[in-house]
């Protein structure tokens, strides 16, 4: 693990799940804490051997990968989290992501920690929908800007000109491994890409994946596999939502294992289900079970 300075005031931890450090004399703000106390202690020891004390957490969305590390640095520091509404729930109550995904008490399977993480406290909820400025005191310029999509309420943090990305774009690597990245609100996500593809950062920092100042080769990959997987539901006619999982499977070539991958793409795939109905593409015909078709 080490801390890899990007300007004057922003560093960042590269990892599974990298973590964003900014930086003024001693005192450090972290975007997002990897995925369990391991990853929380190994952070909070970098940064002490860099003679950082932690001020603040600022969580981008609420899945344990981002914020698992969190309880273990919080108990040990002074810091105050930040998180965005909706998110801040889930980070405060972590049975709610196994809950969501099954839609009722889970399978015991799903109660692990790539689900659902320590709990952690939010001192600060941040409207998800505006940017916002935070008060950190000293000389910290830094505003939390709303990228809805992967999670309802994701946010990035923009810090002298570099957005901290959070999970709003995926790499090519990650996609070529998970064929259809998690995308919960494919319509928000389409508004986020647009956003990234017109902004001017210097820098921009996926938690998944290298640093870049081409957002706009991220932008088209993920675009693309938006793109596909509509086009794919659109042409396999009628089905429930577990055949169009299925096919869909197929057609990408993805393998589920276990509760955990399943309780993922299931939701991803619902996703564009709604995306798509929402939008009148596709209906809902109930008859004993549901099932989806393509409108006329
Ligand atoms: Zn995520």
């Amino acid at each position: 693990m080490k801390l890899v300075q990007i300007s004057d005031f922003n560093h960042y931890i590269p990892g599974a799940t990298s973590t964003g450090v900014i930086q003024n004399r001693d005192e450090a703000i972290l975007v997002d804490t990897g995925l369990d106390r391991e990853a929380g202690r190994r952070i909070l020891r970098l940064l002490e051997k860099n003679g950082l004390k932690v001020k603040a957490i600022i969580n981008t969305h609420s899945h344990a990968d981002h914020f698992g590390g969190n309880s273990y640095i919080v108990r040990r520091t002074d810091a105050k989290v930040y998180a965005p509404e909706t998110e801040a729930g889930v980070i405060q109550y972590p049975y709610l992501e196994p809950l969501y995904l099954f839609s009722a008490h889970p399978v015991k399977d799903m109660l692990n920690r790539f689900l659902m993480a320590e709990p952690s406290k939010v001192d600060t909820v941040l409207d998800a929908e505006k940017v916002v400025k935070l008060e950190l005191g000293d000389d910290f310029r830094i505003a939390t800007v709303p990228l809805p999509g992967h999670s309802p309420a994701q946010i990035g943090v923009e810090s002298d000109g570099i957005l901290y990305c959070a999970d709003s774009v995926f790499s090519e690597r990650v996609i070529q491994r998970y064929k259809i990245p998690l995308f919960m609100d494919i319509e928000m996500q389409k508004n986020t890409l647009s956003f990234l593809e017109k902004s001017e950062y210097e820098l921009y920092i996926p938690c998944h994946g290298a640093l870049t100042d081409d957002i706009s080769h991220l932008v088209d990959i993920n675009l693309k596999v938006i793109e596909s997987v509509v086009e794919s539901i659109l042409s396999l006619g009628k089905g429930t939502t577990e055949e169009i999982m299925k096919k869909i499977c197929r057609q990408f070539d993805i393998k589920l294992r276990n509760f955990t991958e399943y309780s993922l793409m299931l939701a991803t795939v619902k996703s564009y289900l709604s995306y798509l109905y929402n939008g009148g593409q596709i209906v809902a015909e109930f008859n004993d079970t549901l099932q989806w078709r393509r409108s006329d």
